[in-house]
């Protein structure tokens, strides 16, 4: 079979936190193995079982400002507090081999990219919890934070909901395996459109020289 050049998308997934992102990231990747995951920078510090390089990149807010002033972030912003930001030399990368990279950012970081010169092969989805009991449900089930940190978080919630209209897609998430299936079909979609598929030129070339052959 032949393979059809493509070019990488950019996929922005954004979200309250506690609305479920990161468990459909990671379904989205072991869909397919072959997205790649940017891993974010950040100044907040690790959570238990956090490791650095995996999740995040750990800095301190020096190391971090010192990779804005020199422009090597793609997109960053303050979140909680903490500032996130996402390294642009492996996003570049990954794209110009074709391959897709998903990005876990807010809506801030949404909105750089959106802006920036890889405005083109960005698709955006929001995801949104099914009621805020629930937010506050899965927020409290991690176990993780402590309650005026999850207070913070509720409070913020609402302003990262008000953004959703700025996405391509918005899936609500009332079930894991449906919204992951909702995710993945958004992909595929995506990635079948016509011009994302530069290489569609050179394959219906080949179809026609099967033509002449005849
Ligand atoms: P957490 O501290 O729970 O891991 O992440 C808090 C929020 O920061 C989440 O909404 C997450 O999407 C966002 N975030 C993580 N990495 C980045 C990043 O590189 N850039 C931006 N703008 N937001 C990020």
């Amino acid at each position: 079979m032949r393979e059809i050049q493509r070019r990488g998308l950019l996929i922005i997934l954004s979200s309250p936190s506690g609305a479920g992102k990161s468990t459909l990231a990671k379904r989205l990747m072991a869909w397919d193995p072959s997205l790649s995951f940017s891993v974010s920078a950040t100044t907040r510090a690790p959570r238990p079982g956090e490791v650095d390089g995996r999740e995040y990149y750990f800095k301190s807010r020096d190391d971090f400002a010192e990779l804005t002033v020199t422009d090597q972030m793609l997109e960053h912003a303050e979140v909680f507090g903490n500032f996130y930001g996402t390294p642009r030399g492996p996003v570049e990368a990954q794209l110009a081999v074709g391959n897709d990279v998903l990005l876990d950012i807010d809506w801030q970081g949404g909105q750089q990219v959106r802006r920036s010169v890889l405005a083109k092969d960005v698709i955006s989805i929001f995801i949104l919890p099914p009621s805020i009991d629930e937010l506050e449900r899965r927020l409290r089930g991690r176990g993780q934070d402590s309650d005026e940190v999850i207070a913070g978080r509720m409070a913020k919630s609402r302003d990262e909901i008000s953004h959703w209209g700025e996405y391509d897609y918005v899936i609500i998430n009332h079930d894991a395996d449906q919204a992951t299936e909702e995710l993945v079909t958004i992909v595929k979609a995506e990635r079948a459109r016509a011009d994302r598929q530069p290489g569609l030129t050179e394959f219906v070339r080949g179809l026609n020289r099967e033509f002449d052959a005849r």
